[in-house]
């Protein structure tokens, strides 16, 4: 299990649901990787704001030397906000509210209501560290600092270090009551279904993507954990063939 991984996993579920991003679920069908289409309107294989702050962090563990240091992935989530650091054509978008207001203003959001899953889908990058909980909590709480959102970032990278642990989690007893809204517990509880109701990558990230609303953070939380499990060499290499930004990705990893 690596971190690689994760993140090709992550960045490939993510870049399957930008072009469906805010579709209500059975509007459309995912089937693979297609571009220029959906609300964001961005080239086949484009990875989002999930992805870019995904890898804003591990870039930041890597050049501290396998340490997580809070104030300096606050840094680089700035040079991504203000600079496009980490993204695409350093074109930044998708951005979230509490991440936006966090960066901005320089501290996390606390309010109930901003429980997005703007720390939960970049939080990946922790599970290859020896960050204890309280860590997970801080880094989380750089934008997203409302308990609901840490301890959805501490459960996940728990799973991420032991997936077995995905089997523990209390979920709906049907897909249809499973919600793929920005929610922090939407998103962490769809992306549980489709690993713990898939037996392979493909599925389990198309499945996420096809839950609709957040198509793209379901699909990248999904993503992160079945890469990990399945490994990059189960990611179809058709998906991996057109993802865009593999240069980035390759510089951030530790
Ligand atoms: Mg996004």
């Amino acid at each position: 299990m690596a971190l690689r991984d994760a993140v090709y996993g992550a960045a490939v579920g993510d870049a399957l649901g930008v072009p469906y991003e805010f579709k209500a679920r059975g509007s459309f069908e995912c089937t693979g990787m297609v571009g220029f289409t959906g609300f964001h309107f961005q080239p086949t294989g484009t990875w989002s704001d999930d992805t870019a702050l995904l890898l804003a962090t591990s870039a930041s563990i890597k050049a501290k030397g396998g340490r997580v240091d809070v104030a300096d992935i606050r840094l680089n989530f700035e040079d991504w906000y203000y600079d496009g650091e980490f993204a695409i054509d350093k074109n930044v978008f998708d951005v979230g509210n509490s991440t936006a207001g966090a960066i901005t203003e320089g501290i996390g959001r606390s309010g109930v209501n901003s429980n997005g899953n703007g720390s939960l889908m970049r939080i990946a990058p922790l599970a290859y560290t020896d960050a204890s909980d309280d860590v997970i909590r801080e880094v989380s709480a750089i934008t997203h600092a409302h308990e609901i959102s840490c301890e959805a970032c501490v459960q996940f990278v728990h799973i991420l270090r032991n997936p077995a642990l995905a089997q523990e989690v209390e979920l709906p007893s049907s897909i249809d009551q499973v919600k793929s809204s920005g929610f922090v517990k939407h998103t962490f509880e769809a992306a549980i279904w489709c690993f713990t109701h898939t037996s392979n990558y493909r599925d389990c990230v198309l499945m996420a993507v096809n839950m609709g609303d957040d198509t793209d953070t379901t699909a990248c939380v999904a993503g992160a954990l079945a890469g990990e499990v399945y490994g990059y060499d189960a990611i179809p290499a058709e998906w991996l063939e057109v993802l865009r930004g593999k240069d980035i990705i390759e510089r951030c990893l530790f």
